[in-house]
C-alpha cells in the first residue's frame, strides 16, 4: 500500500491511473478509522481497480474549535488498518497541501446545496460549507471514478450528491450504516464515550427502531412518527438537539414533510455527555437488528 503526507502525491498518481484507464473508488475520511470506515474501503476495492483513502481532519467543517481539537488522530493506526483490508493507497496532509494556504479564511467556499438547510445545518453552522469545500477539493485531486460515502451521515450524503452533480463526476455510493451489536451506530467520536454512557447512547438506535415498528405497523405521519421516537428518546433520558422525520427524496430542510409519507428517514441528534452523536434510519428500509443490553 502506498502512503502519501502530500495530497499533489495523490494527484499525480491519479492522473496517471486515468491514463491508464483505471477505475478507482474513493472512500475520504477524517481518520481514526473503525469498521464502518473498512466496510467502505473493502466495497471500494472490491468494485474498482484501485481504491484510495483519505485520512485529513478538515477544520473547516467543525463549528465547535475544542470539538476540532478533541478529535481522534490516529495516522499510523489506520494505514495498518487500511493495509489488511486491500486498500491501494491513503494519502493525508496540511491545511495548505489541501487548499494552498494555511490561511482557512482565503479558501474559497463551495456551495452544499439546499440539503444544508435545516436539521445538522442549523445546529451546526457552516458545517456543511466545510464540508462541501472539501469534498469538492478531494473529488479534484483524485477525480474518482466511483465515492463512497456511509448511510450514517445522511444529510452529508445529500449535500455530496450535490457536489457531484455540479462537478459531473464521480458516482456516489452510499453504503449501509455499521453497527455495534448494541445497534449504537459506530463512530470516531464513540472512544470518547464511558461504559455507562455507551449503554445510554445505544437508546439512540433503539428509539429509530421503534419509530421504524410504528411505520411497519402503517403509520406514516411525519409528526405521529416524531412523537414515538421522542417518547422512546425520552424515557431513556435523552433529550435530543432533533429528533426528526424527513422524506428522503424531497429535503425540506426545518419544515417537517406534510403527511402521509410514502418513505421516510427517522434523524437524531443528541449529547450523550460530552459527545454529541447523530444517527439515522430508513423507516421504510432494512430492519434494524439490535441485541438489547439491559
Ligand atoms: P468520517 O471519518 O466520520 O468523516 O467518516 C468518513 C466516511 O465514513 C463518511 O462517509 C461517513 O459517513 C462514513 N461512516 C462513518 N461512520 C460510519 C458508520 N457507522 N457506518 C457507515 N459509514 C460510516
Amino acid at each position: 500500500m502506498e502512503r502519501w503526507i502530500d495530497p499533489a502525491q495523490a494527484a499525480r498518481w491519479c492522473a496517471s491511473a486515468d491514463e491508464r484507464g483505471l477505475a478507482v473508488g474513493f472512500v475520504p475520511t477524517m481518520g481514526a478509522l473503525h469498521e464502518g470506515h473498512l466496510e467502505l474501503v473493502r466495497r471500494a476495492a472490491r468494485e474498482n481497480d484501485a481504491a484510495l483513502v483519505s485520512v485529513f481532519v478538515n477544520p473547516l467543517q467543525f463549528n465547535d474549535p475544542a470539538d476540532f481539537e478533541r478529535y481522534p488522530r490516529d495516522f499510523d493506526g489506520d494505514a495498518a488498518q487500511l493495509e489488511a483490508v486491500g486498500c491501494t493507497a491513503v494519502f493525508t496532509g496540511d491545511t495548505t497541501g489541501f487548499f494552498g494556504t494555511a490561511d482557512l479564511a482565503r479558501v474559497p467556499r463551495a456551495d452544499p446545496g439546499p440539503a444544508a438547510r435545516g436539521l445538522e445545518g442549523e445546529h451546526r453552522p457552516g458545517h456543511f460549507e466545510g464540508v462541501a469545500t472539501i469534498v469538492r477539493r478531494l473529488f479534484q485531486i483524485v477525480r474518482p471514478t466511483r465515492a463512497y460515502f456511509g448511510e450514517k451521515d445522511f444529510q452529508q450524503t445529500l449535500v455530496v450528491r450535490h457536489i457531484a452533480r455540479a462537478l459531473g463526476y464521480p458516482e456516489v455510493v452510499v453504503c449501509p450504516t455499521s453497527r455495534e451489536p448494541s445497534g449504537l451506530a459506530r463512530s470516531s467520536r464513540n472512544t470518547r464515550l464511558d461504559e455507562l454512557e455507551r449503554a445510554r447512547a445505544a437508546a439512540i438506535s433503539a428509539g429509530l427502531a421503534e419509530a421504524q415498528r410504528a411505520w411497519r405497523a402503517g403509520e406514516r405521519d411525519p409528526a405521529a412518527l416524531e412523537a414515538v421516537l421522542a417518547a422512546s428518546l425520552a424515557r431513556a433520558g435523552i433529550e435530543p438537539e432533533y429528533a426528526a422525520v424527513r422524506d428522503p427524496h424531497h429535503w425540506t430542510g426545518r419544515e417537517r414533510p406534510a403527511g402521509p409519507l410514502e418513505q421516510a428517514q427517522a434523524l437524531v441528534a443528541a449529547r450523550i455527555g460530552a459527545v454529541r452523536l447523530i444517527d439515522n434510519l430508513r423507516l421504510d428500509g432494512p430492519l434494524l437488528r439490535r441485541e438489547v443490553v439491559s
